[in-house]
């Protein structure tokens, strides 16, 4: 088949390997002008180390693997350790591999076979699906038909907009807003990552080989802006941490403010009854994102791309059956990660200075 995934993250990058691994003409379009690299580290847990091994990509992995979540801690607003992160509370399984977001990136680009086209700076315009093929507008004027579009391209689908309706139906927000920006000057270190909360704010530092992240997270009801638009979230990120003087946080937000790859979300997941409509199907976060606080968005990305391919061999004249076969094989895996962020966000942004000192006192009796 003719097929077009649009969004070259994740699961548009497995999407574009298990699919043109099974003999299918694949183009990759990312709205990016590259790959967006940027990000903390992110886990390959539970089943997605099989498939991760069936995709010929894991051993690629384990030789970038880092320990960043492992060295996390708490601090007070001089700086001072309170407790430590209890590494068990976040992480459910036993042999998960912690990689880098670039260097996952660069293992799925470099895995994509030569069926396999990536665009860069090019998103779908517009699609019609007749019944025989999906007839796409792409944003660069171009147009083309394929047999099959894959929607990759994440919390915001813009794939899943234009083929299911409004993200306000299938979006709920956790009530937390995330940032994660670059931190030129900070020096990592053996120490400890540290973590400083303030009543619904937590301010941190991730450090793996020789980068250094700022992290900012906050509490929110849902806001309204253009996701698209950096000063808009940098607005929102001043409003929320400006004039907080204490441990890190004017120069964890100047960092922020300073990146031109700042990445801001809302922690949000994506529930919807069904994937597919038509010749067009959804994967990883457009599909069923799980939030960062599940830390399995990239796991049910390779899983899901895995099983749909799987699908469309095993049903290879009959698209229905085979969405309906990937539906009901990724779906548990969804619903379990998707269950798991329940206690995260009290955990790691206690919504008031009492919960704070509660949660500080019982990591300490606990350690
Ligand atoms: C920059 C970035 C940083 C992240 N950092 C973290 C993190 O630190 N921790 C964490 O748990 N999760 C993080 N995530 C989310 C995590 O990557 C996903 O939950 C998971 O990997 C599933 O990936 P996905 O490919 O479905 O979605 P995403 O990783 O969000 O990828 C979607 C891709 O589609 C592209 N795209 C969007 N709209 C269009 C369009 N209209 N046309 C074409 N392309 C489009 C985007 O540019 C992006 O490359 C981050 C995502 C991004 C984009």
């Amino acid at each position: 088949m003719r097929i077009l995934v649009c969004g070259a993250g994740m699961a548009g990058l497995a999407a574009g390997i298990t699919l043109g691994n099974t003999g299918h003409d694949v183009t990759i379009v990312e709205r990016a002008q590259h790959l967006r690299v940027n990000g903390s580290p992110i886990d390959i847990r539970g089943e997605s180390l099989a498939v991760a091994r069936e995709m010929g990509i894991l051993e690629g992995i384990r030789a970038r693997e880092v320990d960043m979540t492992q060295r996390t801690c708490f601090v007070d607003g001089n700086g001072t350790k309170v407790a430590d992160l209890p590494f068990e509370a976040i992480n459910d399984s036993a042999g998960d591999i912690e990689i880098p977001r670039e260097d996952l990136a660069h293992v799925l680009r470099n895995a994509l076979g030569p069926s396999v086209a990536l665009t860069f700076g090019e998103s779908v315009a517009d699609l019609h699906d007749d019944g025989g093929g999906v007839d796409v507008v792409l944003a660069s004027g171009g147009r083309d038909r394929y047999d099959l579009v894959v929607g990759a391209d994440g919390l915001h689908s813009a794939t899943r907009r234009m083929v299911f309706g409004p993200e306000r139906q299938y979006v709920r927000h956790l009530g937390f807003y995330t940032a994660l920006a670059s931190l030129p000057g900070y020096h990592p270190s053996d120490a400890p990552n540290p973590i400083y909360n303030y009543p619904g704010h937590m301010a941190g530092i991730v450090t793996y080989r020789d980068v250094a992240l700022a992290v900012l997270t906050f509490r929110s009801s849902w806001i309204d802006y253009d996701y698209h638009d950096l000063d808009a979230q940098k607005r929102i990120l001043t409003e929320q941490f400006g004039g907080h003087g204490r441990w890190r946080v004017p120069e964890l937000l100047d960092a922020a403010c300073r990146d031109s790859e700042l990445y801001f979300d809302s922690v949000s997941q994506v529930d919807m009854p069904t994937w597919h409509r038509g010749r067009v199907v959804l994967v990883g976060d457009a599909a069923h994102c799980a939030s960062p606080l599940s830390g399995r968005g990239t796991s049910l990305a390779l899983t899901g791309t895995w099983l749909l391919a799987g699908a469309l061999t095993e049903n290879a004249n009959d698209l229905a059956a085979a969405f309906v076969q990937y539906e009901h094989a990724q779906r548990p895996h969804v619903t379990y990660a998707q269950g798991t962020v329940d206690a995260g966000g009290d955990l790691l942004v206690p919504a008031t200075q009492d919960a704070i000192d509660a949660r500080n006192r019982e990591l300490a009796r606990a350690s």
